[in-house]
């Protein structure tokens, strides 16, 4: 049986934060009939689960801890109908601190929620304020301490850095506060704002380029003295700890999404039913919008994906996405020479069988991984 991995998206907040430009709904109205909708969107996929086991389920959003208990619980019901999941399946959940009780987490638990991704974004209040959060460092805390006392162990705090006006010692101090807590993994994310986020409309003065990678390096070496290793340009993790559900995107696994928006890959077929809650909810026949990547993409997106891991890019997996050896070869000369025009400078590692970013390539990954994917 192939493995699958399913992703849930909960696209409702309590509040649109100022620099966030995701679809999301500010309301829960319409969050019962919206589960609904999940659960019969689910049941009716069963032609292309009945066949596969499901060894991570992940629930973003939006704010996926709005839901009840009751409605985590429905969703996993119609999913263990349609799909085998395996028993050691990862069940992650992302969490607002302040929207999860005690007696919340324990009923997530108990439904199968073995993994928490938490949103502390910083551990200043301060800079939670700046950055229109409805919680405070406090509420972190708490929220970790009920994870833990309801049975859940396996706990991801996410970070931002390269916030307005903020100074290297709050930020390393909000990475200390992180490791205390007792993360198993934990994401490094630096701000950046689209241009319609009101966030970006403000006169705000951002950290320089040179401080914003001492920013992320030395979070990073401090992490690393702590024991967790880097496995992606913005996530860290103790070991066995990483993201078994995130490795699938960058790994160019299967996945199916549930929910507006919420990208699937099946089998080399990518693709998103385009619409709103509200059409989700209605039933309306929403757009299936196919990502038919020709091969060339294909390769260019094994390339751009592997190269965001530590671990890089295998040449030899590129060996399948060729027509013929020749092609391979040609391919491989040129992701080598193109590779070593950074290695001087310490930003790539290129060797016989495969090229990796460094610490220092990671910080400017856009313009190294774009160039290599022109190989
Ligand atoms: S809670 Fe998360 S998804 Fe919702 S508006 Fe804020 S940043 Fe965006």
């Amino acid at each position: 049986m192939n493995n699958i991995g399913v992703y849930i998206h909960v696209p409702f907040c309590l509040r649109k934060c100022p620099y966030c430009d995701f679809y999301s709904v500010g309301s829960t109205d319409m969050m019962d009939d919206y589960i609904k909708s999940l659960c019969r969107d689910i049941r009716e996929k069963k032609d292309i689960l009945s066949s596969r086991c499901a060894d991570t389920v992940y629930f973003g959003g939006g704010t996926p801890s709005l839901m009840s208990e009751r409605h985590l619980d429905d969703i996993l019901t119609a999913l263990g109908k349609t799909v085998s999941l395996s028993a050691d399946a990862e069940i992650t959940l992302e969490v607002n601190p302040a929207t999860a009780s005690l007696e919340k987490l324990q009923g997530y638990h108990s439904a199968g929620v073995d993994r928490l991704s938490i949103g502390m974004q910083s551990g200043d209040d301060e800079e939670l304020s700046l950055l229109g959060r409805l919680h405070k460092h406090s509420d972190t805390v708490q929220t970790v301490s009920n994870a833990f006392k309801s049975g859940i162990d396996n706990i991801s705090l996410d970070l931002m850095y390269a916030l307005p006006n903020q100074r290297e010692e709050t930020w390393l101090s909000s990475v200390g506060k992180a490791v205390k807590l007792g993360a198993k993994h934990i994401s490094l994310y630096a701000l950046t704002l689209s241009e319609e986020c009101p966030m970006s409309k403000m006169k705000y003065t951002f950290p320089e380029d040179e401080v914003q990678l001492k920013m992320y390096t030395d979070a990073l070496a401090y992490l690393s003295s702590e024991g967790y290793n880097q496995y992606e340009i913005s996530n860290c993790a103790l070991p066995g700890s990483h993201s078994r559900h995130n490795m699938k995107y960058w790994r160019l696994d299967d996945y199916i999404g549930f929910g507006p928006s919420a990208h699937s890959m099946i089998d080399g077929r990518r693709y998103y039913v385009s619409g709103s809650v509200r059409d989700h909810i209605s039933g309306k026949s929403m757009e299936t919008v196919d990502e038919v990547l020709t091969d060339e993409e294909t390769v260019r997106e094994k390339i751009m994906l592997s190269l965001r891991l530590s671990e890089g890019l295998r040449f030899d997996s590129l060996k399948e996405l060729c027509r013929d050896a020749d092609e391979y070869n040609t391919l491989k000369s040129s992701l080598i020479s193109r590779g070593r025009k950074y290695t001087e400078g310490g930003y790539v590692s290129v060797s016989e069988t495969g090229i990796s970013l460094t610490q220092l390539g990671f910080f400017v990954s856009n313009t190294i991984i774009s160039d290599l994917m022109d190989a």
